[in-house]
């Protein structure tokens, strides 16, 4: 190891009181992008307060209004002759807090228990937010400038789903011509201690199956056993959808895949998607092949009587919301009606079944080029572990797929201060403060390494 490294160690530590106390301001303001749940003026507030952050480190921050209302902020610092641009990825709007009594502490107040820091974005993703910031501010004190060209993409609306930044950035693309990489801090590693880039995302479609089996409801005791019953028929078509041993069968859709990264043991995967005691993962195949290499129905919603209120009568139109995952590969829209298919020709006679598709999302799969080979070793470096391990990921993350075709042979690679204790989306989110030093180190031995290879 040299000894530049180590003095890029004890930068970004000497950072870190810095950078927490920003994390726990950036957690004190609740900047969830839905004005239904909380006013947008404090994304606002969040969004100019990381802009400000950036301008005092030095680049040409400022703030754009994307066309869903958020509020991005976008930060650049020209490339020193041959060295490459990188754009560093985090956002800045957070999940709602749900129910508070399900919070130890106030999800707005970020709180230390067993050296882990509690609040609502402490991981997803002001922690990713801070990382850079932390690893932009040790890379000035060390080399009193920045290595390489940057572009530093904050988003104000990722949690929604409302694709403004994706609009922004594909009807800006010039804006983003002389991007080399990004790096994506928006993910996380295998556990603690343990990093990893996750090289994969599966992609999603939505689809909505309606029956209608009667003009309108009758008595079951009159008519029950041989009028037709829309929830029967529901409940046997989304029967269909998988095998007993509970792999995901859409006719036409390959299922066989498996996972060649780091692997997602059973026990662990039992206790992340609290199993009940004794259960284990259904599905033929290992955890991380059901969970990142293959696709995967999920019945998100049903439209049918509740139980509280029911009366005895057969049920003239049921209907489900089905979510779809593939793998990285299959287009999403191509499976998506290939579930339609499926569905449509198992349709009892003298029964209405309609299914459409209703949304698809991409997914992503990393190039393995040198970028993403000098942020393995920075990793390794960092963590002072051998070798750096690929994990699957679990949501998607559509700006990977817009970066990629708004930037040609851009290289993104996806990492994160999250594992899978972080409670991300749900109550009592934490963060490793450990995970944001080691992140940081990470993509400041990375920034630097390109510098000097460029030099
Ligand atoms: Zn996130």
């Amino acid at each position: 190891m040299s000894t530049g490294d180590e003095t890029l160690r004890a930068a970004v530590h000497a950072g870190m009181p810095a950078g927490l106390d920003e994390l726990a301001a950036l957690v004190a303001v609740p900047s969830v992008h839905d004005p239904a749940v909380q006013s947008l003026d404090d994304c606002h507030r969040v969004a100019d307060r990381v802009r400000d952050a950036l301008q005092d480190l030095g680049l040409a921050a400022r703030c754009v209004t994307t066309t869903d209302g958020s509020r991005a902020v976008i930060a650049t610092h020209p490339a020193p002759a041959g060295a490459p641009t990188v754009l560093l990825y985090a956002h800045h709007d957070v999940q709602p807090a749900g129910d508070l009594a399900a919070w130890t502490s106030d999800p707005w107040t970020l709180t230390e228990r067993d050296s882990r820091l509690y609040g609502r974005g402490a991981a997803d993703c002001k922690g990713g937010v801070v990382t850079h910031l932390v690893a932009l501010r040790a890379l000035l004190d060390v080399h009193g400038a920045f290595p390489v060209g940057l572009v530093v993409v904050v988003e104000g609306s990722e949690e929604q789903g409302t694709d403004g930044l994706e609009e922004y950035v594909s009807t800006h693309a010039a804006d983003f011509a002389d991007v080399d990489t990004a790096v994506v801090m928006d993910a996380g590693n295998a556990a603690v201690g343990v990093p990893a880039l996750v090289t994969t995302l599966r992609g999603t479609a939505f689809v909505e199956l309606r029956v209608r089996a009667l003009r309108g409801n009758v008595h079951s005791g009159m008519f029950g056993g041989a009028a037709p019953d829309a929830v029967a028929v529901l409940v046997a078509l989304l029967a269909t959808l998988r095998d007993p041993a509970g792999d995901t069968t859409v006719d036409g859709l390959d299922a066989s895949q498996t996972w060649d990264g780091l692997p997602y043991d059973a026990d662990r995967f039992a206790s992340d998607a609290g199993l009940l005691d004794g259960a284990v993962p259904i599905g033929s195949g290992d955890p991380a092949s059901q969970v990142w290499a293959r696709p995967a129905l999920t019945v998100v919603g049903i439209d049918a009587p509740g139980v509280a209120g029911s009366s005895p009568s057969v049920q003239a139109t049921a209907g489900a919301a089905l979510n779809l995952r593939v793998p990285p590969g299959v287009d999403p829209a191509a499976a998506g009606s290939l579930l339609v298919e499926h569905l449509l020709r198992r349709a009892p006679d003298g029964v209405e079944v309609t299914a459409q598709v209703t949304g698809t999302g991409d997914g992503f799969r990393a190039t393995a080029g040198q970028f993403s080979s000098a942020f393995r070793a920075a990793l390794a470096s960092s963590y002072r572990v051998p070798s750096v391990g690929s994990l699957g990921g679990g949501g998607s993350i559509p700006l990977c797929a817009t970066l990629e075709r708004a930037i040609p042979g851009v290289e993104v690679i996806l990492a994160g201060v999250s594992e899978p204790t972080a409670n991300v989306h749900a109550p009592d989110e934490s963060v490793d403060p450990s995970e944001i030093e080691h992140m940081a180190l990470a993509e400041a031995t990375f920034l630097a390494g390109l510098g000097a290879a460029g030099a």
